[in-house]
């Protein structure tokens, strides 16, 4: 099992943080200088992945004084774990403790998490920029007492540990999940069925399955896909006038069960309000997405050009989404859904690494900085990406940036690195 070390100066919510990390209120022992203690191990468990949270104590009562007291402590969490995760107090800020931990961090080969707790607020969130000069990488802010951000750092932790074997791995996380949506009539139980044709499993309450007995397993193009929250569309339960609040509260459901939608679209039809709200609920969940213009058979090939025209000026708060033509009646196009689902995810999952991600917003904004505002010039200092699924972009300013601005960073961020299929977030932190 990996092993995670958790360092850092009393005071600062390590105990807390530890019971975050770990899910659980366990007694975690508090530091308390001057008092020895033995290094003790917290078992975690998250997204299906066990690790080893090992708290390796310290504290001897020690003639050379703290510093030197914790600087043996992160020696010694360095030589007995996968990753060390060194926990800073973003109120205070860098003290000459923190700094000589990170030192001896720094010569680490092991990954290194900096974590700043007590990120409450947006003020302290913007403090925590100055803990870049610990020069151990991005801060990531949590609150542990709040929980904020604590899913985050586990992911992050997640993706420094060493990988499980394959196999393992793979029947863990289990298949991606996918929301099939659209008003209804539109043809979602019609490409089901249509997908279906080479399903696994419909999956049903067997004592044991970890899979809900609500969702469909589907093999499409050799990989099995969960197509969540299928129960009413197996069934084949129609939805009557009036029942319009039902059918959203359905695919609002299903968006939050799931990684990636498609949502269905009659190509035949003009778009209609309720297609408009089924696309509104899938931007505003974050998640990845694929639109499906179905009844591709119903429009003949001289309208065609005119209504993807129409289509595309009702699209418009989806432009990074991939359409596809599909006939679920006849099975035209369906087979390009699944490699479309694979993309969206891909870039739903994508992380840029922090350094590479500051020396290419540098250029950008040397070629074109940000408008001057009330006679001021906001000067966007760094950039991190806080999370993935979706990606979301931290920008610390000096200054307001205009709408226009901010589009102008997320088009350019889509253009170089390639977020086709995915939502990209970009959330700007003005620093007084
Ligand atoms: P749902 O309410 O979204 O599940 O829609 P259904 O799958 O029940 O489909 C509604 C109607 O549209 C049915 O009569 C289907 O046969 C028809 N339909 C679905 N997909 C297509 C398609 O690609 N082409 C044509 N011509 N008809 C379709």
């Amino acid at each position: 099992v990996p092993t995670v070390g958790v360092v850092g100066r009393p005071n600062v919510g390590k105990s807390t943080l530890v019971n975050r990390i770990i899910g659980r209120r366990e007694a975690v022992v508090q530091d308390i200088p001057g008092v020895t203690r033995d290094v003790v191990n917290y078992d975690g468990l998250w997204r299906g992945r066990r690790f080893t949270v090992v708290d390796s104590g310290g504290w001897e009562p020690d003639a050379q004084g703290l510093q030197k007291a914790v600087a043996a402590q992160a020696e010694r969490a360095m030589s007995a774990t996968d990753v060390v995760v060194l926990v800073v107090d973003a109120s205070v800020g860098a003290t000459s403790t923190d700094e000589a931990i990170a030192r001896v961090l720094r010569r680490s080969k092991k990954p290194v998490i900096l974590v700043a707790n007590k990120v409450d607020d947006e003020r302290a969130e913007a403090d925590m920029a100055e803990l870049w000069s610990l020069g151990l990488g991005e801060p990531i802010g949590v609150s542990a007492l709040h929980g904020r951000g604590s899913g985050d750092l586990l992911d992050i932790v997640l993706d420094k540990l060493p990988t499980a074997p394959v196999e393992q791995f793979g029947a863990v996380s289990g298949p991606r999940r996918v929301a099939l949506v659209g008003k209804p009539n539109v043809g979602k139980s019609s490409l089901l069925n249509k997908l279906s044709k080479d399903t696994i499993a419909v999956v049903d309450s067997v004592a044991g399955t970890t899979v809900d007995p609500v969702d469909s397993l589907v093999d499409l193009d050799g990989e099995i896909w969960r197509f969540v929250d299928t129960a009413g569309l197996r069934k084949r339960v129609k939805t009557a006038r009036g029942m319009e609040f039902y059918a959203s509260l359905r695919t609002q459901a299903a968006l939050e069960a799931a990684e990636v939608a498609i949502v269905l679209i009659d190509s035949s039809e003009p778009l209609t309000e309720q297609d408009q709200r089924v696309i509104s609920m899938v931007a505003d969940s974050g998640r990845a997405l694929v639109v499906a213009l179905n009844k591709a058979d119903l429009v003949d090939a001289d309208r065609r050009a005119e209504s993807d025209a129409e289509l595309e000026r009702e699209l418009n708060r989806v432009p990074w989404a991939e359409r596809i033509n599909i006939s679920a009646q006849t099975g035209r196009g369906v087979h390009r859904l699944a490699p479309a689902l694979r993309r969206a995810l891909e870039s739903w999952d994508k992380r840029i690494p922090t350094g590479q991600l500051n020396t290419w917003l540098k250029e950008l904004i040397q070629a074109t900085p940000p408008p001057v505002r009330g006679g001021r010039q906001p000067r966007v200092l760094f950039a991190t990406q806080a999370s993935n699924r979706p990606p979301t972009f931290v920008l610390f300013t000096t200054g307001f940036l205009e709408a226009g601005y901010r589009r102008f960073i997320e088009r350019r961020l889509r253009e170089d690195f390639g977020f086709a299929g995915s939502p990209v977030r970009i959330n700007v932190r003005v620093r007084e």
